[in-house]
């Protein structure tokens, strides 16, 4: 076994252990090796880490910025990136299951484009504006409006991609001039706080970028409602999204929620199969399932049930299960026991409520799958909607093909459902495909592809999938307050208002 790595956390520049001392570890999925321990945080090093991010807001040394100055230190970090992209992706990997061959061509290079998008918008963005407009009811003004940083921001992320998560939170963020304290999820914590002395490297100055590592029931839910805090971005599980959301109400913070998904795929008759395919796998393979915007109801024709299943199979049947540490491997572990225990939970529920399973649906334990939390890619054909895991999110490798008779039934099953983060088209008809976009009550719909989250794109859901977006300008806009200064130009102030007001005789 190679040398358990030690973390720290990250608080004003520096490296901590934290006021109790004590550690969490963290374990690689495909073995059960412990492979890193970090601090297990207390409500006192929230404050701490909160106070240093207050201290900093107040004293201008980032926020007072010019733009030009931060969006040139998101670069130098954007670079620090795509030097560090092998560790990153190593680390990203071996702590979150994550295969290898996707963390070091997407993950680290995701981490750098964000940055330097981010960036780039930001210097782009009006961050003044003028009114074009003057109301006849009042003396001359100069009426302007700004973009000012929100103040403290928390962020709150999953396991699934911790890397990619936190970026989407941290560059927006730092660019506006905000101070930012992250927490990541307690299984995934390493490569967040990297990310922490990355920053710091490239010149966000001490305070101003920290990060926590401790369990979100006490830590998380103690940030959620701390008076310091005037932002929450949270990406997580549409339940605890809830919680955050009441605590975040009691003060009224600016909130950000990326939750939960069970986004529908609809297969036109008119699609080509291979495409189709293709596509239905990548939906919900992706990352073993566990990603918030699989595509796992899967809506085919009834007619093209079988042939689409068969095809899907005949793929599964060549990917390579297994660690995800090797480059050949396809599909690595499930993060962790309770994950698995989850999947294994409503693959029992499908075949109880009476989904016929086409493929898989057992856990791998023989072999090299011994100590890993392995499990099959899993079909359950002949689904309704309303069967439970048609309903609820699985986060696993598990399919729901539910067949339909004609283009209305499938986008009223799409829509029948309480979350709305991702939905697809697969269609060979561009304008049709177009149009059946635009009738889906989901934040991103892709067309004969899946699961492409881009930097320059906003990301976000509908329904109880969230709300507010990140990437692109949108982020930009959700990390910063608008001040209108309104200035009357009249040499004596003699507001036509205040005549309204007192009379213009007195
Ligand atoms: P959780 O909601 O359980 O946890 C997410 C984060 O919140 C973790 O850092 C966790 O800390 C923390 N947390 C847990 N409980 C609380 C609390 N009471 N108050 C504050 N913070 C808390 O989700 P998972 O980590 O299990 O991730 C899976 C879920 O995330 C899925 O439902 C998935 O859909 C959703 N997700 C959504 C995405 C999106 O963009 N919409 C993207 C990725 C995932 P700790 O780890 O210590 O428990």
């Amino acid at each position: 076994m190679s040398q358990v790595m030690e973390y720290q956390m990250f608080i004003n520049g520096q490296w901590t252990s934290g006021h109790a001392g004590e550690k969490m570890e963290v374990i690689n999925p495909c073995t059960q090796e412990v492979v890193a321990t970090v601090p297990r945080a207390t409500k006192q090093d929230v404050d701490d880490a909160l106070g240093y991010a207050r201290e900093t807001f107040e004293s201008g040394v980032w926020s007072n910025k010019p733009i030009e100055e931060r969006s040139a230190v998101l670069m130098n970090a954007a670079m620090l990136a795509v030097a560090n992209k092998d560790k990153l992706a190593y680390l990203e990997s071996i702590t979150s299951g994550a295969t290898i061959r996707r963390t070091s061509t997407v993950d680290a290079a995701e981490v750098g484009a964000t940055l330097l998008l981010s960036a780039m918008i930001a210097k782009e963005l009006p961050l003044v504006e003028h009114s074009f407009f003057s109301p006849p009811w009042v003396a001359p003004m100069h009426t302007f409006w700004r973009r000012e940083p929100i103040g403290v921001c928390a962020g709150i992320t999953p396991w699934n991609f911790p890397l990619i998560l936190a970026i989407f939170k941290i560059a927006p963020a730092l660019v506006m001039g905000n101070s930012l304290v992250m927490k990541p999820a307690s299984i995934t914590p390493v490569t967040t706080l990297e990310l922490g002395k990355l920053l710091y490297d490239a010149g966000v100055p001490a305070g101003v970028f920290n990060v926590i590592t401790g369990p979100g029931s006490a830590v998380g839910n103690y940030m959620a409602g701390h008076p310091e805090v005037d932002k929450i971005a949270f990406t997580g599980s549409t339940a605890v999204g809830k919680s955050i959301a009441h605590l975040a109400a009691d003060s009224i913070k600016r909130t950000t929620l990326e939750l939960g998904g069970k986004s529908p795929i609809l297969v036109l008759d008119d699609a080509d199969m291979e495409v189709a395919t293709n596509m239905c796998l990548l939906a919900f393979l992706f990352h073993s399932g566990q990603v918030c915007e699989s595509g796992t109801r899967l809506l085919v024709p009834r007619h093209l049930q079988d042939e689409l299943v068969e095809r899907m199979i005949e793929k599964i049947k060549k990917m390579i299960i297994g660690d995800q540490m090797d480059i050949a491997t396809d599909l690595g572990p499930i993060a962790s026991n309770e994950q698995l225990n989850t999947i294994m939970d409503y693959v029992r529920i499908g075949k109880e409520e009476g989904a016929q399973l086409a493929y898989g649906g057992s856990r791998l334990t023989q072999g090299i799958y011994e100590k890993g939390f392995f499990f099959e890619p899993t079909i359950f054909i002949n689904c309704n909607n309303r069967m439970t895991h048609a309903r609820e999110e699985i986060f696993g490798p598990v399919q729901c093909v539910i067949p339909y008779d004609d283009e209305e039934e499938a986008i009223a099953i799409a829509n029948d459902s309480l979350y709305g983060l991702g939905g697809g088209i697969c269609s060979k008809n561009v304008a049709r495909a177009q149009r059946i976009a635009g009738r889906l009550r989901t934040g991103t719909v892709w067309i004969n592809t899946w699961h492409v989250l881009r930097p320059d794109a906003p990301f976000g859901g509908y329904k109880q999938s969230g709300y507010g977006r990140e990437c692109c300008y949108h982020s930009l806009l959700a990390y910063s307050e608008v001040k209108h200064i309104c200035q009357d130009l009249t040499p004596d102030g003699n507001d036509k208002l205040m005549n309204v007001l007192i009379g213009s005789n007195k």
